[in-house]
């Protein structure tokens, strides 16, 4: 019998999320699904286009069947805006899933009563477009495209593509609702954000440290990555969790539905962790129901944000033990190694190539 294959991308795309699931259906023709764009920028994604069509070999290995935009961050959203305005790539993708301001209020039955009047800056330079305006952008560009059916995607959505199964873990109606509460707060005036919060590493404290802040657990507060789509996906036998910076309090609850009868763990092959390693995105409970060795971590630890927090990494390790842990960092650079540089037993991955990413490759 012929071989099938399948891979997982892990792209390097700065702070952020950029990855592509590659997978055969029955008759050996290949599907991708892309999953966030990551933030680069315009120059920057020339590169990106660049290693997507690799991927795809210019149709020769498929199409994108879905584009999935997790949440309006910038750091997710904003290859996507490039992506759809570049005819060549655009013309790859026949689906989008992407909860927008304007559909999630609509689904809520509450349209735009307090929603201020959106002006769209596209000439924006420098600044970082506030995360309510990139998604106002790509609502408007995808409007009148019929690749996107504005179907709100929540938890109860489970979908097939060409035979590979999507289980929808995040986001749940009351996320959406308290999404649905904060983007009027959301200033659209000036369509821009500075950033200019500054942040602390943790990666000087050592492993013992960290362990004593571990029952101390705060769980992320904001709306916006609670409105992530997160999801198990089921391919043959692989499972593999995709979480994006999604709430571990609604993933815990929509996995536990997923649990083998009489098993208190699902077994999986390899989980994005959830905002690019934050420590207030992986909780006991998350790590408590799952069985794996092969944690992603999609974060270039830079200044501003500080992910990921050893602290998020020790708290897996606690779990999962040393040994069977295995860290894939999409990025390397000085900070990142230095995580664990005094912990030689710990088994920390890093990409092949510096354009290419983190890579698992199935053939079965
Ligand atoms: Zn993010």
């Amino acid at each position: 019998m012929t071989k099938k294959e399948c891979s997982l991308h892990f792209l390097p795309a700065g702070q952020g999320d950029c990855f592509v699931i590659q997978f055969q259906d029955n008759s050996l023709n290949y599907h991708n699904i892309l999953i966030d764009g990551g933030n680069r920028k315009a120059l920057e994604f020339k590169k990106q286009k660049k290693q997507l069509l690799k991927i795809i070999e210019h149709g020769k290995k498929g199409r994108f069947d879905l584009v999935v935009v997790t949440h309006s961050d910038d750091d997710h959203i904003k290859g996507i805006l490039n992506l759809v305005a570049d005819d060549e790539i655009e013309s790859y993708v026949d689906e989008y899933w992407f909860n927008s301001e304007k559909t999630i209020a609509k689904l809520i039955g509450k349209p735009f009563k307090k929603t201020q009047k959106y002006p769209v800056n596209k000439h924006l330079k420098g600044a970082v477009k506030s995360s309510r305006q990139q998604d106002y952008d790509l609502y408007s560009i995808l409007e009148n495209n019929k690749k996107w059916n504005q179907k709100v995607i929540t938890d109860a959505v489970v979908a097939d593509v060409n035979g590979l199964k999507i289980n929808v873990l995040s986001p749940s109606i009351d996320k959406l609702q308290s999404l649905n509460n904060y983007w009027p707060t959301q200033s659209l005036k000036k369509g821009a954000i500075e950033s200019s919060g500054k942040c602390e590493f943790d990666y000087d404290l050592s492993i013992e440290e960290l362990k004593m802040k571990l029952p101390y657990f705060e769980q992320d507060e904001s709306k916006v990555n609670g409105g992530s789509i997160a999801f198990l996906i089921e391919y043959h036998d692989f499972k593999w969790l995709f979480l994006s910076d999604s709430h571990p309090d609604i993933i815990v609850e929509n996995l536990r539905k997923l649990l083998p009868v009489g098993g208190s763990q699902l077994k999986l092959d390899v989980i994005k962790l959830s905002h690019h390693g934050s420590k207030k995105n992986t909780s006991d409970d998350l790590l408590g129901l799952i069985e794996s060795q092969n944690f992603v971590v999609s974060a270039n630890a830079n200044k501003i944000h500080c992910h990921p927090h050893k602290e998020a990494l020790v708290r897996v390790l606690d779990h999962v033990g040393i040994e069977k842990t295995n860290f894939f960092f999409v990025n390397k650079n000085k900070d990142i190694e230095r995580i664990f540089a005094k912990s030689p037993s710990i088994k920390t991955h890093y990409p092949n190539s510096k354009e290419e990413g983190v890579i698992f490759i199935y053939e079965y």
